[in-house]
């Protein structure tokens, strides 16, 4: 099978791409990247040297000309857009380029998909377009969307497109709505690897509000193997929720990196909200459990401490990826090749 994987530079599109080239020896992979500050060559550097069923190619998904080409260039079998503007503070301080990717670019995706009779196509979606939840129930695939940031709007926005070219044009469109993600790779300005650094440089751990917020955390494997499972089973036209059977306040989630990593939790400081700042989020995924036989295999304190380990033997990784130094390197390792 040949995918298009958009995306592949970010967190969750590097561990998806890896896993599955490992698993699939008869898989081929292009992965579609525009390279934004989320996206970073350097994580599949490796495979771009020595893996022939890899290939990388720079470009926004909103590229008509360049996706249509991609698309009969290469004979696809299936399309993953991973690829998005994915961070919720960001998008409350300017939300334009959540509506131009996420909104715009993912129907331009659909669309080229759609013209070349592309027979199987994952839009990765997130948990957040149903918006917040009390303190008690869990959200199902039927749970009206609801978004509460430009983020997620845009995500819904996306969501209802691709129902709608499902409905009209009868496009063979799935859509994963995943739990939040952590694990190798996730870009610093997210909840674990931000406190992580910080706690590692003894500096203070900015917790919202009162850290009551409840998440449902997923060990990032467990969300690849999810969307691995959609592509080859799930069926058409159909939404899938996914979720990691960890629901965590933020304030638990620092303390339990504070106490995995040896540091006091004097360090956590508590910051103004974040506006329009969800309460909880609890995935029922008991559809992708029944009609794809997803479940969770990773543990939230396993999860947490193969992670932290991962960072403490990548801090090379994390340094470049701060400093902006990993976009300087391209520059020179390329023009020296
Ligand atoms: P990320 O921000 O780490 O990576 C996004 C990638 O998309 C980057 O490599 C970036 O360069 C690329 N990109 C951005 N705009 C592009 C464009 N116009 N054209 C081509 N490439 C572009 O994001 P992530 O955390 O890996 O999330 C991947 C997907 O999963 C997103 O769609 C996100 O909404 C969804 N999701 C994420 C989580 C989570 O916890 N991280 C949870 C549920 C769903």
């Amino acid at each position: 099978m040949k995918i298009l994987v958009t995306g592949g530079c970010g967190f969750i599109g590097t561990n998806f791409i890896r896993l599955m080239l490992q698993k699939h020896q008869d898989w081929s992979i292009i992965n579609l990247d525009q390279l934004t500050y989320a996206g970073n060559r350097l994580n599949l550097l490796d495979l771009e040297e020595n893996e022939p069923r890899y290939t990388f190619v720079q470009g926004d998904i909103g590229d008509r000309e360049l996706v249509m080409d991609l698309l009969s260039d290469h004979s696809i079998d299936a399309v993953i857009n991973f690829a998005a503007e994915s961070h919720v503070d960001r998008s409350i301080n300017d939300p334009s380029p959540f509506v131009k990717t996420n909104v715009l670019g993912a129907q331009n995706l659909f669309e080229c998909a759609r013209q070349r009779n592309i027979s199987r196509f994952v839009h990765i979606s997130t948990d957040e377009v149903y918006g917040s939840l009390g303190p008690e129930g869990q959200f199902v695939e039927t749970t009206p969307l609801a978004p509460n940031s430009p983020y997620s709007a845009s995500k819904a926005g996306a969501d209802m497109m691709a129902r709608a070219y499902f409905e009209t044009y009868g496009f063979p469109i799935l859509v994963t709505r995943c739990s939040n993600n952590y694990g190798p790779y996730q870009f610093p300005e997210k909840l674990i690897p931000l406190m992580y650094m910080n706690a590692m440089a003894d500096k203070s751990l900015p917790v919202y509000g009162d850290g009551q917020n409840v998440r449902d955390w997923i060990y990032v494997d467990d969300h690849c193997l999810g969307v691995e499972l959609t592509l080859l089973k799930g069926k058409e036209g159909q939404a899938y929720n996914f979720g990691g059977n960890a629901e965590e306040t933020n304030l638990d989630v620092v303390k339990t990196l504070l106490s995995v990593v040896g540091k006091p939790e004097s360090l956590i400081t508590y910051v103004a909200d974040r506006p329009g700042h969800d309460l909880r989020y609890a995935m029922d995924y008991s559809l992708a459990a029944e009609e794809l036989g997803f479940a969770p295999t990773v543990d939230f304190e396993t999860g947490l401490k193969k992670t932290i380990q991962w960072y403490k033997e990548n801090q090379l990784w994390l340094d470049q990826v701060q400093s902006g130094e990993y976009r300087q390197f391209m520059d020179t390792w390329y023009e020296e090749r």
